[in-house]
């Protein structure tokens, strides 16, 4: 008789007969019993070379042993759009933290969804198993996801923003360019021309959302541009983000350590009204990371 050894959600391995239920023909050969298994008791004839006797424990040694594929990317990857295809947001946004100064996790959210549901995909390997995942990988080399060519949807994005601004929609001009920011740290590119355009667009979409929100604060006040007579054009200088008042070179500024906005120095330590993510002042960051090369 052959004794099977099943799995037990201890992580051992049990070692209890086929069921009962299980029924032999009596006609030497094996058949699909009624409820969907095999029936292999123990009158199947084999030839003489192959017959045993005794018990045959049957263990796999390997098949339960070592760590999910999503595990293994958040234990090798320091790219927060790896850890969000496995699924682990507490560590994203760890990563987000320590790279660009993120605290404020929840205007992620619909993005990590998305980015997750896109991490796996599943085949049924038999008949009356369950659907079994598996995790496309972006290489044979490292353990990490594959998460496709992000720069087409972020162009595509980038066309609807231009959109609503030329349609006059402010509001909801800001907030895609908002989502399009966001969706930066959640990329992955391979090479230098594509890092050099994510980097371009960060500027781009701090400039609008910046601009934006300054031309929609004009139109609720005032008809008259108060505070554009008070820049000295002859002179370099930033904008506040918040007071829309000019900080002029050399003058003290602090910055958001994801969108570079500028501010007065009194707003440090509070949320990037630009991004919504960010603290702002905020000056031990690593920088974001999406690429190897950043790594080279
Ligand atoms: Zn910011």
């Amino acid at each position: 008789m052959i004794q099977w050894m099943d799995a037990d959600p201890t992580g051992g391995w049990g070692d209890e007969d086929l069921p009962a239920e299980r029924h032999s023909q009596g006609d030497g050969e094996a058949t699909l019993a009624a409820g969907g298994g095999w029936d292999m008791e123990d009158d199947i004839e084999l030839s003489p070379d192959l017959q045993v006797s005794g018990t045959v424990e049957v263990v796999f040694e390997q098949s339960l042993k070592g760590i999910s594929v999503p595990q293994r990317w958040t234990n090798s990857s320091k790219y927060a759009i790896d850890h969000v295809y496995a699924g682990s947001f507490e560590s994203t946004a760890r990563l987000l933290y320590d790279q660009i100064g993120v605290v404020s996790i929840e205007p992620f959210r619909q993005l990590f969804l998305a980015a997750y549901l896109k991490s796996r995909a599943s085949f049924t390997a038999l008949p009356n198993l369950p659907a079994l995942p598996f995790y496309p990988m972006r290489n044979t080399k490292e353990a990490a996801p594959a998460v496709g060519n992000p720069l087409s949807d972020l162009v595509q994005k980038l066309q609807g923003c231009f959109q609503l601004t030329t349609k006059g929609d402010f509001p909801e001009a800001v907030d895609k360019f908002q989502s399009l920011l966001l969706s930066i740290p959640l990329t992955f590119v391979e090479n230098k021309s594509d890092l050099t355009f994510i980097q371009e667009l960060v500027i781009l979409c701090r400039e609008y959302i910046l601009g934006l929100q300054m031309e929609l604060y004009r139109l609720k006040k005032n008809p008259v541009d108060e505070h554009a007579m008070e820049y000295d054009e002859q002179n370099p200088f930033s904008v506040c983000a918040v007071t829309y008042k000019p900080i002029y070179r050399g003058k003290p500024e602090v910055k958001c350590p994801f969108c570079r906005a500028t501010f007065m120095p009194q707003f440090e330590g509070s949320l990037c009204v630009v991004c919504t993510v960010a603290e702002v002042g905020k000056e031990d960051v690593l920088g974001l990371r999406i690429s190897p090369i950043q790594f080279r």
